[in-house]
């Protein structure tokens, strides 16, 4: 498989906008794109603004690793969500303050707003807890993200799916804000909930105008 360049730089831009854009400080977080029959990821543990288009690591399905730098710790819930989602071609990890705060409370975002609709249905699900970077914590972000583009992880922060890295990035944005909004409201109460019916007629809004495209 030949390297795309464009993807790499493409990648470097996204994680450098996942920390000017408040998503991630420091190491947090980390970013994967399907190229062919393998997928490239960040490295592990490296500040965003050090990193070049080489330090990216090319996976295969297997697990087995080409590059100069480690792959991500979280490489397996890349891998597994790639692997398993034919619709997804990004998969975006980040640890944004409110969507964290909700993921430490185990709490999912519900149809509070018709905007949760964008991750394609009437909730965010919080996947429960497990350690970074295991097999446990990958099969759980699996199930969570089923018939979903994006969900909390419990005590850790989020994950969110696109068709391409901007896609991704629009959607943490999205999901931070509607994390934001929800956590505000239960400040002063408890949020009225739209029924299924409502958000079934949004998410099939979004279907027609493409808006909740992955
Ligand atoms: P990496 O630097 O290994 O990608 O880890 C960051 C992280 O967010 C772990 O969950
Ligand atoms: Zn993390």
């Amino acid at each position: 498989m030949k390297a795309n360049p464009d993807l790499r730089e493409t990648m470097i831009e996204t994680v450098r906008r996942m920390v000017t854009l408040g998503l991630n400080r420091g190491r947090s977080g980390n970013l994967s794109a399907r190229e062919g029959d393998r997928f490239l990821i960040t490295p592990s543990g490296l500040d965003p603004d050090a990193m070049a288009p080489s330090d990216l690591v090319a996976m295969d399905f297997e697990g087995g690793v080409k590059g100069n730098r480690e792959p991500s710790s979280e490489w397996r819930f890349h891998r597994d969500i790639l692997a398993t989602r034919p619709d997804v071609d990004v998969v975006l990890h980040a640890h944004p303050i409110f969507a964290t705060a909700l993921a430490c409370l185990h709490r999912p975002i519900p149809a509070f707003h018709y905007m949760v609709a964008v991750a394609g249905g009437p909730s965010i699900r919080c996947a429960p807890y497990a350690t970074f970077g295991s097999q446990e914590l990958s099969d759980h972000a699996v199930a969570a993200l089923e018939g979903r583009r994006a969900c909390l992880l419990a005590n850790h922060g989020l994950i969110a799916l696109g068709k391409t890295p901007a896609q991704a990035l629009d959607l943490a944005v999205e999901v931070e804000a509607l994390s934001e909004q929800y956590a505000q409201a239960l400040q002063i109460g408890e949020p009225a909930l739209l029924s299924d019916a409502e958000m079934e007629i949004v998410l099939e809004k979004f279907r027609t105008y493409g808006a909740g495209k992955a």
